[in-house]
C-alpha cells in the first residue's frame, strides 16, 4: 500500500508551463517576473494592497516583527497552541514571548485572557510590543474581539496565516486583520510553492522595507553598500511560478479540504469520546487539517493507539501542535492559562486532510479510527 500522507502537495497541472516560462526567460533568480506577478494576484486574493514573496513563512513573521518594532527586551504576546515558527520569529529578534492559552471555541488565542493580560501589562506599566495572533488549522482568531483590544491597549497586532489562506473572519480574509501577516507555502500548507512565504500589509513602506531587508540590505549604489544588517529572504522566481499557478486553485483546494471535514464528521462524529475543531460562529474554516480530539474513557482507545494503528497501515496521521508553553526550550516564558491547548494536545489528532486525498483512502482512515473505539486496554 501507497503511504497516505497527512497534507501531500497538489499541484493544478498550470504550475508547469508557468515554470517553463521561468526557465524560457532564463529568470531563474529570487527576482522576475513571476515574483512580481505573484505578489499582486496573492495580494488582490486576501484584499491586502501591497504583498513581499519571501522564502518562507518565517522569513515573513521574521520580518513583521522586525518592522513593527520588535527588539530585545520586548515581550510578545502569542499563541501557546501553535508551531513553533511563531515563537521562534519573537526570538530572532530578542524578544521574550508569553504565551496565551487557546479557547475550547477555535483553539485559537482565547480574546478574555488576552484582553486581561494587556490588562495587567498596562498596570505594571510595560505593555508588550505586539501581539502575535494564529489562525490555527484553517482557522481564523476572533479578530472581531482581539482588534478592538489590541486597538483599546495601542498593541500592534500581527497575523500568522500561514496556516489559514482562504479561511474568513466576519468575511473578511485571514491574513487581512494584523498590520501585517505572514503565510506560509511549505509542502503541506493548502497550496505550495514547495518552500515559501507572503508577507502582506497595508503598508506601503512597511512591504518595501520588506523586500530591501530580503534582499541582503543592498543600498541604491553600484558598489553593494549597505547602512542596514540585510537576509537572503527573497522567494526565487521559478517557485513564484508554482505559486501563481497554486492560487487559481485556491477555491477548488478549500472545498476539497472541507469535504475531508464532513466525511469524517459524517462518519466519526457520534462516536463515543469523539470531538472534532468546532468552525468559530464568527467564520468559516478551510478544514486546512481535520483535527479531532478522543476522549480515551469513552472512546475506550487513546489518540496515541489510533495513530498508531493508522501508522501500522502506512497511514501518516499527527498529534495536534505540542503547546509553546510546554515546551522545553519555551520553559522560562511566562505562560496565561495553559489547560485548555495541554489537553487539546494530550488527546487531539489531525488525520490526512490533503486535497488530493483519495476517497477510497479517506473510507480507509474511516473504517480504522472506527475500529480503534472500544479497544481499551487492560
Ligand atoms: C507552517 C507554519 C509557519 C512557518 O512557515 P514556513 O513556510 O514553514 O516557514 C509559521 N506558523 C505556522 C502556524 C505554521 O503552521
Amino acid at each position: 500500500m501507497n503511504r497516505v500522507y497527512l497534507s501531500s502537495p497538489h499541484m493544478s497541472g498550470r504550475e508547469l508551463q508557468l515554470v517553463q516560462d521561468a526557465f524560457a526567460t532564463n529568470w531563474i533568480a529570487p527576482l522576475g517576473p513571476h515574483v512580481d506577478a505573484f505578489e499582486r494576484e496573492f495580494a488582490a486574493w486576501v484584499g491586502m494592497p501591497h504583498a513581499a514573496a519571501l522564502s518562507s513563512g518565517t522569513a515573513a513573521l521574521h520580518l513583521a516583527a522586525m518592522l513593527l518594532g520588535v527588539e530585545a527586551g520586548d515581550e510578545v504576546v502569542c499563541s501557546s497552541l501553535t508551531f513553533s515558527a511563531t515563537a521562534n520569529a519573537i526570538t530572532y529578534c530578542g524578544a521574550q514571548p508569553v504565551f496565551i492559552d487557546c479557547d475550547a471555541v477555535s483553539w485559537n488565542m482565547d480574546p478574555d485572557l488576552l484582553e486581561a493580560e494587556l490588562e495587567r501589562c498596562a498596570r505594571a506599566g510595560k505593555l508588550p510590543r505586539a501581539v502575535l495572533a494564529v489562525d490555527l488549522y484553517g482557522q481564523c482568531a476572533d479578530y472581531t474581539r482581539i482588534v478592538p483590544i489590541c486597538e483599546r491597549f495601542g498593541v500592534t497586532l500581527i497575523e500568522d496565516a500561514a496556516e489559514a489562506l482562504g479561511a474568513t473572519c466576519a468575511g473578511r480574509p485571514a491574513g487581512s486583520y494584523g498590520r501585517a501577516a505572514a503565510f506560509s507555502f511549505n509542502g503541506n500548507k493548502i497550496i505550495t510553492t514547495s518552500g515559501g512565504g507572503m508577507l502582506v500589509s497595508s503598508d506601503e513602506a512597511l512591504i518595501k522595507r520588506a523586500r530591501f531587508l530580503a534582499t541582503q540590505a543592498r543600498d541604491p549604489a553600484p558598489h553593494y553598500q549597505h547602512t542596514a544588517i540585510g537576509y537572503n529572504y527573497r522567494m526565487s522566481n521559478v517557485l513564484a511560478a508554482i505559486g501563481r499557478g497554486q492560487l487559481t486553485v485556491l477555491d477548488e483546494r478549500v472545498a476539497a479540504r472541507r469535504a475531508n471535514f464532513d466525511a469524517y464528521a459524517a462518519a466519526l462524529g457520534e462516536l463515543p469520546g469523539v470531538e472534532f475543531m468546532p468552525e468559530a460562529p464568527y467564520g468559516r474554516c478551510t478544514r486546512w487539517l481535520t483535527c479531532l480530539t478522543i476522549d480515551p474513557v469513552a472512546f475506550g482507545a487513546t489518540r496515541e493507539d489510533v495513530r498508531l494503528a493508522l501508522e501500522a497501515e502506512n497511514i501518516e496521521s499527527r498529534p495536534i501542535w505540542k503547546p509553546m508553553h510546554l515546551q522545553p526550550v519555551f520553559a522560562s516564558c511566562r505562560a496565561v492559562g495553559g489547560a485548555v491547548s495541554a489537553q487539546i494536545f494530550e488527546h487531539g489528532l489531525c488525520l490526512p486532510s490533503g486535497s488530493n486525498l483519495a476517497v477510497a483512502d479517506r473510507n480507509r482512515v474511516i473504517e480504522i479510527v472506527g475500529r480503534c473505539c472500544g479497544t481499551v486496554r487492560t
